[in-house]
């Protein structure tokens, strides 16, 4: 988590707002693993909770329509 957060210098990537202590931040995998995206590096990412939610949302959404 460190490392992505240097990475993301701080910030998530869905709404480029930057973490604080408080914020719950959780690990998303950028192309889910359900459309084929692999559990490495490269395809994971931190996102405030609330926003994770939100592009779990749209994936789901996005897989409904594909
Ligand atoms: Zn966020």
């Amino acid at each position: 988590v460190a490392k992505l957060l240097k990475k993301q210098k701080g910030r998530g990537t869905w709404c480029g707002q930057f973490f604080t202590p408080s914020d719950l931040i959780e690990i998303d995998h950028i192309v889910p693993r359900s459309q084929g995206g692999k559990d490495d590096y490269k395809n994971i990412q931190l996102l405030h909770r609330h926003c994770h939610d939100d592009k779990t949302a749209l994936d789901e959404e996005m897989m409904l329509y594909s």
